[in-house]
């Protein structure tokens, strides 16, 4: 069973919408990913349960 699932995320300093993958299979958890245009760090807040993502967070890291 596959519980990674793509999201889109906007970029909170240059605007990109980009798509990254998130691991479902923990629960909700908190990460650092830089954006795929500006690389700046963003932070990258998930809720999520078992192959479902409930809503993911973006903030200046
Ligand atoms: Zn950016």
């Amino acid at each position: 069973m596959n519980l990674e699932e793509d999201v889109e995320v906007v970029c909170p300093y240059c605007g990109a919408i980009f798509t990254t993958f998130v691991d479902t299979s923990a629960g909700g958890y908190a990460t650092i990913e830089d954006c795929q245009v500006c690389c700046r760090p963003i932070e990258l807040i998930v809720g999520c349960h078992a192959g479902v993502i409930d809503q993911v967070d973006t903030a200046r890291a």
